[in-house]
């Protein structure tokens, strides 16, 4: 951490990022919610014996499997990230919700009711 330190708050686009730290500027976004539509119906995870399958898959060169991975490693690990995905429409505003991400390391932030709910402080 830098000499300087802003806490995170709802009001501010600049704050000591709670992932890295560091203090940067901030990117507000509103949330909106895309129904799930797997065919069990519940959250995709790839993980275990099927990540290992994944990191083996040869329908992907050596390079798309080390970011299919990476990003499951993410995910499992339980970190929250903004991540390019297919593009969606949705009208489904999520109310009371919104995300931060750090200029610096693109990590998001969940802000539920104007507090930070995401990262946990410790
Ligand atoms: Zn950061």
């Amino acid at each position: 951490m830098t000499d300087q330190s802003i806490k995170p708050a709802f009001n501010l686009s600049r704050f000591s990022c709670p992932n890295c730290g560091e203090l940067a500027d901030q990117a507000w976004f509103n949330t909106y919610a895309n129904p799930i539509t797997s065919p069990a119906g519940v959250p995709l995870r790839i993980a275990g014996t099927d990540l290992e399958r994944l990191s083996r898959n040869p329908q992907f060169t050596p390079e798309v499997r080390e970011q299919k991975v990476a990003y499951w490693n993410r995910v499992n690990a339980g970190q929250v990230f903004l991540d390019r995905w297919a593009p969606i429409q949705s009208d489904l505003f999520v109310a009371g919700m919104e995300l931060s991400a750090c200029h610096n390391c693109l990590q998001a932030a969940i802000w539920l009711g104007g507090e930070m709910i995401y990262p946990a402080r410790s």
